[in-house]
């Protein structure tokens, strides 16, 4: 049985430390170009991207809907393939991995946390946070796992199944599962997509004390620029290319950047209708 479940700690799980930690990049791609269909279809989602994501970070991902950041995401985080560039974890090549290979570093060395919480409905709290452990049949750091239910805020909710907690909750269950086997990043991908703006802000504010305060790694998609405001940099997309960073963002900051990038895409479209038309 999970020592979370049995309330030990300790025997047999000294804090380990993700291979890799303390470099200062977590993640990064250089000259990410991916580009899906072919001929008329063709779609270049990312345009030569080079971009690091630092250590010890919480890093905003953001631009215009379009502008390819998920596609980043899921290239930066070996979900999906870069059509040329390289994408790192760590010090690790992606495209040098075999599939079994990489299915290894997204579970060892990443954690992930999506829009639609994704937690399994027939475990409990305490399963699905040690989820990833169990299915990788390896003990988990039971010290560190109970410091992040602590943080999380669901000591009282163990035992409870994802169904009778809410949205907010649920997703905070997410959070400590993707952050449960220590890994050297963990990709957020709009996670407050489907919270109202308290919950939203509530676990924003845990991934920026996982962060800050248990040396994690953060790198979070979003549009909204209050979610981004929360990060310690915020890196803006615009036509699948990198066009700004932010560091110390605001919400004010960031939501005029917003507006300047849109009006500098619809700029940059209208100019290439009028050569077009010429
Ligand atoms: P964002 O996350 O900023 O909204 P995406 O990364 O989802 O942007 O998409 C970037 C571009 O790539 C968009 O033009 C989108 O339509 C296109 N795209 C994304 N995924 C696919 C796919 N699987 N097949 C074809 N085009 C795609």
């Amino acid at each position: 049985m999970n020592t979370l479940l049995t309330g030990r700690t300790g025997a047999g799980n000294a804090p380990r430390r993700a291979a890799g930690a303390g470099t200062a990049v977590a993640a990064r791609v250089v000259d990410a170009v991916k580009v899906y269909g072919a001929g008329g279809t063709e779609v270049r989602a990312l345009d030569g991207v080079t971009v690091d994501f630092t250590a010890g970070r919480f890093t905003a991902i953001m631009g215009p809907s379009g502008s390819g950041k998920s596609t980043l995401m899921h290239c930066a985080a070996g979900l999906d393939t870069l059509t040329s560039g390289a994408a790192f974890i760590g010090d690790a090549e992606l495209s040098g991995l075999d599939d079994r290979r990489l299915t290894l570093l997204r579970r060892d060395r990443v954690g992930f946390v999506f829009q639609a919480f994704n937690l399994l409905p027939t475990l409990t709290v305490a399963e699905n946070i040690t989820l990833p452990m169990d299915l990788a049949g390896v003990p988990g750091d039971a010290e560190w796992i109970d410091a992040l239910v602590d943080v999380v805020g669901l000591r009282d909710r163990l035992h409870h199944r994802p169904s009778e907690l809410s949205g907010g909750q649920q997703q905070r269950v997410a959070v400590a599962r993707a952050f449960a086997g220590h890994p050297e990043v963990v990709f957020a991908d709009e996670p407050t997509g489907n919270l109202d703006s308290r919950s939203g802000a509530e676990v924003l504010r845990l991934l920026g004390r996982t962060v800050r305060e248990m040396d994690r790694t953060v790198v979070m998609v979003t549009h909204d620029p209050v979610a981004a405001a929360h990060a310690d940099e915020v890196v803006f997309l615009a036509d699948g290319r990198l066009v700004d960073r932010m560091p110390s963002p605001t919400t004010d900051r960031v939501l005029e950047r917003m507006q300047r990038l849109a009006e500098e895409t619809e700029g940059a479209a209208g100019a290439r209708d009028a050569e077009a038309r010429s």
